[in-house]
């Protein structure tokens, strides 16, 4: 590990530009961005529109009715290709806006010294002569030579293929390790660089065409375009059937040929994809409005059938707020009291002011903490604030605990400054600096996880100290308390090779940090456990400190906390002592490549994991996770780019939102399915059983088109925005490979439309005894029905959420009245004015329709769908899901 200085003591900051400058540079040299791809032009999504197979067989039927004359059909059918295209198009350009929206939100940022400040600005803002400020975890965002570096490694592996991340120098031999380049990532240490060439200038230019992802589309829009096609062939040949029975009754070949083919377009969702899409970008909107930000439309349908929730502790189930509450050392324990990060509070030895000798001893451990330390503390700005950390709260923790005893770094630093260090990091877990002392000597300061320091190796101590130290340590963590152990020795000069400084040292003690559970975390695990979502920790922290925080926020239930094979640590994974990874609820001790194993094993099981992260390293766990879940303000840059989601608020209950939202998306397409697909089964039964019952040709085409227009275009596009179920987090997640039109959908799609069709023909048949315009009223109670069924499906009938759905079936109605009465409709859809009676009836067909589907669903619900209890469904799921209530 090699050893820099530089960094410490801090040189003079470079100024950086001014405000203006950059403004000037921007205009200049162009935003710091690969060209976006071209927009994509109105008129070749009104083209790509009218290339849908049906709306071809429609124009041909336009063809076909103009050139026999029939304008009436011909003016309709007209009509019916206009609005689809309108409506494909809007809904097009509508969800191709949320996802822009939402790349937005998501947007790369990076830190640069402006009018002499440092500032968060947007790395598209950045221009040449920019001075970057780079940490762990940051993206390189622009091409860039370096103007002071400390411990920096950079993986540019983006750029290069090379997996071993390069070391960085400002001022070495190389000259080629002083150029960071645009793409690559910071995996430890720090530095600052000028800017030398941005957005298509720079590396990430020349391979900008790699880079442009595509939005592809999901699975869910893949596989209904797949039963999309199974719909059509299936629908055609039963509209031929219909033409052929036609012909054979007599009716002339125009007639039934355009019949044949309205029914055609009528029966087939062709709003499908609009809405599946609308659905999509509505439900990443309102994700985004709950503070879970996708970045990718797939990522809202796959959020629904999460059914592994893995999280990380510190900040996400934790307040990540550290406060340093007991100090051992071998003289004996202090108690440290105070909260939060102001430095003010008290050390008692069970009560008393401690002994002298353990005051001293306690104040090695308090400096040496100081000093081996990146972080700051920030006073309040006024009365109401609290005092704030910068940097890694452990490390503001002993910062605040050192400032109580009045060893304030400020202070420390001037007599000692640093002079190398070796960064902490995870794998390590241990952070080790150098400092010089006024007499020339150098001290070494150590601290880091307890296994990681109390090593024979690295301290010159008796065995029995050691041992001593360990089971204090053990006892701490197991009180919940996350322990890191203190060390410190001297040398004369710098240590000549790398490491060498990490020998010989002193124990110093041991620092027991609390970082209480956020209150929130309870009920998030409680909800996902509710939902059919198991909990799982991933932590890099002690076995006994996770296991104390799992049982606390419910990861483990009390009785569960000492089961053997639920609590695991990454040393036990390591050597293959766990067979099966599942069945682990609290990982401790963990590397990032074993999240990446752990993840991988819960997807052989076929489970779909969300995965929280936000360290250097999560990145390759975050992209195989199903969902990989970013903190929007503590994560690092990579981990937000890895990731699907971005939490804008940093809380995890925000994942629940999501699958929420995800889930409702899902049940919506499902109901509008069973909703189109029930209208469409019907009025294909309608044309093929109604001439058998004596109605010749039970509809018009224009009249079954108009109905097409008023069901599917406006009813069915307003059920996109209907409300989640209340009891949809209630229930266990779908299963990933349900087909959308399994566990019982078709089914359901068959009982309604036989339903439908039978109440038509009847009402119908009792038009045609009373001798009313039979045809007319059958028209109008199919309408009726068909919107009763989508009243019938809704949740709750009477809710105010969506009035889109209710002022939708309103409209349609209307127009479905207006059909009737108004004499230009009439005459282009061949209709007759109903009497009183006759619009009763069909108002009464569609009442009927409606409390039947209410009925249908409440019954559907109660049985089967996806609202089976795990246990039956997923029978092979059982032992996973035994903490499920
Ligand atoms: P987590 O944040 O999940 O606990 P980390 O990898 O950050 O995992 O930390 C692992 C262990 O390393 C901690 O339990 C602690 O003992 C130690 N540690 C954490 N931060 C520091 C630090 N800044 N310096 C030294 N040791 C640390
Ligand atoms: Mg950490």
């Amino acid at each position: 590990m090699p050893i820099s200085s530089g960094l410490h003591p801090e040189p003079t900051r470079e100024e950086g530009l001014s405000r203006e400058q950059a403004a000037g540079l921007l205009t200049e040299y162009g935003p710091n961005a690969l060209a976006p791809p071209p927009a994509i032009s109105l008129w070749s999504r009104v083209f790509a529109q009218l290339r849908d197979p049906l709306i071809v067989v429609l124009l041909s039927a336009v063809a076909l009715t103009l050139a026999t004359a029939d304008y009436a059909d011909a003016v309709i059918i007209g009509a019916v290709v206009l609005f689809n295209t309108t409506v494909g198009v809007v809904q097009e350009v509508r969800a191709d806006n949320a996802v822009a929206a939402l790349s937005a939100m998501t947007a790369p940022t990076a830190r640069v010294l402006r009018d002499g400040a440092e500032q968060e600005v947007a790395s598209a803002d950045i221009v040449p002569g920019d001075v970057l400020v780079l940490g762990e975890g940051d993206i390189v965002p622009a091409d860039a030579t370096l103007l002071r570096a400390a411990a920096l490694l950079v993986d540019e592996s983006t750029l290069t293929g090379e997996s071993v991340p390069a070391d960085k120098d400002a001022h070495g031999p190389d000259p080629e390790a002083a150029q960071l380049r645009a793409g690559t990532v910071v995996v430890r240490g720090r530095a600052v660089a000028a800017v030398t060439a941005t957005g298509p200038h720079s590396a990430l230019g020349a391979i900008a065409a790699s880079l442009h992802p595509r939005q592809l589309l999901t699975p869910l829009q893949k596989r209904l375009a797949g039963l999309g096609k199974v719909l059509a062939l299936v629908t055609v040949g039963l509209c031929l059937l219909v033409l052929a029975l036609g012909l054979l009754r007599g009716q002339s070949l125009e007639l039934m040929a355009v019949t044949a083919i309205s029914l055609v377009v009528a029966a087939v969702p062709e709003s499908l994809p609009a809405v599946v899409t609308l659905g999509l970008a509505l439900g990443a909107r309102r994700m985004a409005i709950r503070n879970a930000v996708v970045r990718r439309l797939s990522a809202v349908e796959t959020l629904g059938s999460v059914t592994v929730l893995a999280t990380d502790k510190t900040g996400t189930l934790t307040e990540g707020r550290m406060l340093l509450e007991r100090v051992w050392t071998p003289h004996g324990t202090v108690a440290v009291s105070g909260s939060g990060y102001e430095p003010v509070g008290e050390f008692l030895d069970t009560g008393l002011p401690p002994a002298p000798a353990l005051t001293d001893a306690v104040r090695e451990v308090l400096v040496a903490g100081a000093l081996c330390n990146d972080a700051s503390l920030v006073p309040p700005a006024d009365a109401d604030t609290p005092w704030a950390a910068l940097g890694d709260p452990t490390e503001a923790a002993l910062l605040t605990g050192a400032a109580k005893a009045g060893c304030a770094r400020e202070g420390l630093v001037l007599t000692r400054p640093r002079v190398g260090e070796i960064p902490f990091d995870s794998l390590r877990k241990r952070m080790t600096t150098l400092h010089s002392t006024p007499r020339g000597m150098i001290e070494i300061y150590l601290k880091g996880a307890p296994e990681a320091v109390l090593d024979a190796s690295l301290l010159d101590e008796e065995p029995g100290l050691l041992e001593l130290a360990r089971t204090e340590a053990a006892a701490l963590s197991a009180q919940g308390y996350r322990v890191l152990a203190v060390a410190a020795g001297s040398r004369t000069g710098l240590p000549e090779p790398a490491g060498t400084s990490e020998s010989g040292l002193k124990l110093l003690g041991l620092a027991a940090i609390s970082d209480p559970p956020k209150e929130a975390a309870e009920a998030t695990v409680r909800a996902c456990r509710r939902a059919g979502i198991t909990s799982v920790l991933i932590t890099g922290d002690h076995p006994a400190t996770a296991r104390s925080i799992a049982v606390r926020v419910g990861i483990l239930r009390d009785d569960e906390a000492e089961r053997p094979g639920l609590v695991v640590t990454g040393q036990e994974l390591a050597a293959g002592q766990v067979p099966d990874l599942t069945r682990v609820r609290v990982f401790a001790r963990t590397t990032p490549q074993q999240k990446l194993d752990i993840v991988q094993a819960w997807q052989a099981r076929g489970e779909v994991t969300a995965m929280t992260g936000d360290g250097v390293n999560d990145g390759p766990a975050l992209r195989q996770a199903d969902i990989g879940v970013a903190m929007g303000r503590r994560g690092t840059e990579v981990a937000r780019q890895a990731a699907d989601l971005v939490l804008a608020d940093d809380e995890l209950t925000s994942v629940v939102a999501a699958v929420e939202e995800g889930r409702r998306v899902y049940a919506n397409i499902r109901r509008f399915l069973l909703y189109a697909l029930a209208g469409g089964a019907a009025e294909i039964m309608i044309m093929l059983l109604g001439p058998l019952f004596g109605l010749a040709l039970p509809l018009r085409a224009g009249q079954i088109l108009w109905i097409n227009l008023l069901t599917h275009g406006l009813t069915g596009v307003a059920m996109g925005a209907e409300p989640a179920s209340p009891d949809a987090m209630r229930r266990p997640p779908r299963r990933p490979n349900q087909h959308v039109l399994g566990d019982g959908l078709w089914q359901r799609v068959l009982r309604l439309s036989v339903l439908v069709t039978a109440v038509c023909i009847g009402v119908a048949l009792w038009a045609r005894h009373t001798g009313g315009p039979w045809q007319t009223v059958l028209f109008l109670s199919l309408l009726a029905a068909q919107l009763g069924v989508a009243l019938g499906l809704r949740e709750r009938v009477l809710t105010r959420r969506n009035l889109s759905l209710p002022v939708a079936v309103l409209t349609a109605a209307a127009l479905g009245a207006a059909a009737a009465y108004v004499p230009f409709l009439a005459n282009l859809l061949d209709t007759r004015a109903p009497s009183w009676p006759d619009i009763g009836i069909a108002a009464a067909a569609g009442l009927v329709v409606f409390l039947a589907a209410r009925t249908e669903s409440r019954l559907a619900k109660s049985t089967g769908d996806s609202s089976k209890p795990t246990g039956t469904s997923r029978p092979d799921r059982t032992p996973v899901r035994s903490a499920a209530p």
